[in-house]
């Protein structure tokens, strides 16, 4: 199952819910399909701003005009420059303090009423999500409609506290997810089920392939992604050594100096 849409209008303001509003930016591509969605939230104090987004004047500007000129408070989900970069631009147009990522305060200190923050480390260790209330959560590039996540090996991320992540949000029970690319995700529950199906199903497809002889990161990668642009090479590389760390926590592979064997 995937959520997809055509091209959204980049810069307009798009209502998704009451009191939730998304702003596209441009700056698709093979890991942001459409562009980052800027999320901005109604609060007694003003709009919240999530994930400003790349580093983009228009983009800001629009984001900016459409709090009404101003925001008590800029989040981010993780550090990823398709997030944050434009963080500290928009906290200079707006005076607001930035909250989460490699260069804002500390999540935990970020307090507003009717927004509850929740740890989804996996994608990224620093990765986590808003809770808005009314069943709905923005979950950044945890969970995604468009594209399977990218879950790196540590230290970027990690697949068990990834899956942890899946289960946390599949345990709450909401009724509506925004996610940072693409649109709404409006069946969460079946969806994350199902997510966490075809995870499951990736670590057991590696396991499949490891033997008795020893075998090279490299060798599995190209058996288990095959041809692939060089772009996604690292991540591809990334996300089999998240789940032969995996794997060898549940005592399944075993790793050595020439590479990975079945245990
Ligand atoms: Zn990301």
């Amino acid at each position: 199952m995937k959520y997809l849409e055509p091209t959204p209008e980049y810069g307009r303001t798009i209502v998704e819910s009451e009191g939730l509003i998304r702003i596209v930016a441009r700056n698709p591509g093979p890991m942001t399909y459409h562009g980052t969605n800027t999320w901005l939230i109604d609060t007694p104090e003003g709009k919240v701003v999530l994930d400003p987004g790349p580093d983009d004047p228009e983009h800001l500007r629009a984001v900016l005009d459409a709090c009404g000129g101003g925001t008590p408070a800029i989040f981010v989900t993780h550090w990823h420059h398709d997030h944050e970069a434009g963080a500290a631009t928009l906290a200079r147009m707006s005076g607001a303090t930035v909250y989460g990522g490699a260069h804002g305060l500390d999540v935990d200190t970020f307090h507003a009423p009717g927004l509850r923050l929740v740890k989804t480390p996996g994608h990224s260790m620093d990765h986590v999500c808003l809770d808005i209330g009314g069943g709905r959560l923005l979950s950044g590039d945890h969970i995604m409609g468009w594209s399977t996540t990218v879950v790196p090996r540590s230290p970027h991320g990690d697949m068990r506290l990834y899956l942890d992540s899946l289960q946390s949000v599949l345990s709450a029970g909401y009724e509506a997810i925004f996610s940072a690319h693409g649109p709404t995700i409006t069946e969460p529950e079946a969806f994350v089920q199902g997510l966490i199906r075809a995870r499951q199903r990736k670590i057991q497809q590696t396991r499949g392939l490891l033997t008795q002889d020893w075998r090279s990161e490299e060798a599995l990668r190209d058996e288990l992604y095959g041809a692939m642009p060089d772009k996604l090479r690292r991540a591809s590389a990334e996300m089999l050594g998240a789940m032969l760390d995996e794997l060898e926590l549940r005592g399944e592979a075993e790793r050595g100096d020439r590479g990975w064997r079945v245990r």
